[in-house]
């Protein structure tokens, strides 16, 4: 991790229709800098992790990414998009594609790699993830552990700046949850910028360099792993750890 801020999140605001979800949150997130954000459920994690590539517009505020407001209607989506990589809950993977296919569609399309290009980052990706064996499968004959292993090396074939995490093991069976964390350890480790919204407290509290406690409106607190953990200040994050610890 360095000094320099890689996102910077200014009085971002977040309401759907008359609802308001989020308010008033700063962030600023460092160049390599793991960040893990737990709270209850409904209290707007994914709605905040979405701003960040602008899967879901704010209402008000902005997030700069290195420098550029990605919430200026100039802002270029598929750019934006190429450099925040995410990976979901449900894999989202496409299911009438191939693994090889599902990961170079996006890079082809995009015009950003040719077919080849493409085909050659996707291998040594899959190789990296051990799955290179399943590269002319579809999807739906692979275990969820694989599924999400997949999707998170189609996040990586387009060299992203930062990868968001919403819950990436929470549709997992039990038993797949270890290959997809120690994945994301190691990209951790390899100096990945990342944000994970998680329930993996074991993970957030080994892997995370701070972690942010979500509450209604927004970060609610937020320290280290051993403060918030070992000396949470809240009553609301109190109560929170001891019903998930
Ligand atoms: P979390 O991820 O912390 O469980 P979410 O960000 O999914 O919470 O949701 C926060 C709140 O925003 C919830 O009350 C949810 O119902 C609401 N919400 C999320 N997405 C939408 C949407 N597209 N339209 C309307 N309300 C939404
Ligand atoms: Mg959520």
């Amino acid at each position: 991790m360095n000094d320099q801020i890689l996102i910077d999140v200014k009085n971002l605001s977040k309401a759907f229709d008359d609802v308001s979800v989020l308010e008033n949150v700063d962030l600023q997130i460092r160049k390599g800098e793991v960040v893990a954000i737990i709270g209850p459920s409904g209290c707007g994690k994914s709605t905040f992790i979405r701003t960040l590539n602008q899967l879901e517009k704010v209402t008000g505020g902005n997030i700069l990414l290195d420098g550029e407001d990605i919430t200026s209607k100039s802002a270029d989506i598929n750019q934006i998009r190429r450099r925040v990589g995410m990976v979901f809950q449900h894999f989202n993977l496409f299911p009438h594609l191939t693994i090889l296919q599902n990961l170079t569609l996006a890079p082809v399309k995009l015009k950003i790699m040719s077919q080849k290009e493409a085909q050659d980052k996707a291998s040594q990706l899959l190789k990296r993830v051990g799955l290179y064996d399943k590269k002319d499968s579809y999807p739906d004959s692979l275990s969820g552990g694989q599924k999400q292993r997949i999707a998170i090396a189609r996040a990586l074939v387009m060299n992203p700046e930062v990868m968001l995490f919403d819950e990436p093991t929470s549709a997992l069976d039990p038993e797949m949850v270890g290959e997809v964390l120690s994945l994301m350890k190691e990209l951790a480790d390899e100096g990945m910028t990342m944000v994970v919204v998680t329930h993996e407290m074991r993970f957030a509290r080994e892997v995370a360099d701070r972690v942010l406690f979500f509450d209604e409106k927004g970060i609610k607190e937020q320290g280290t792993p051993e403060e918030i953990f070992e000396t949470p200040k809240s009553d609301r994050l109190k109560e929170f750890l001891s019903r998930v610890l």
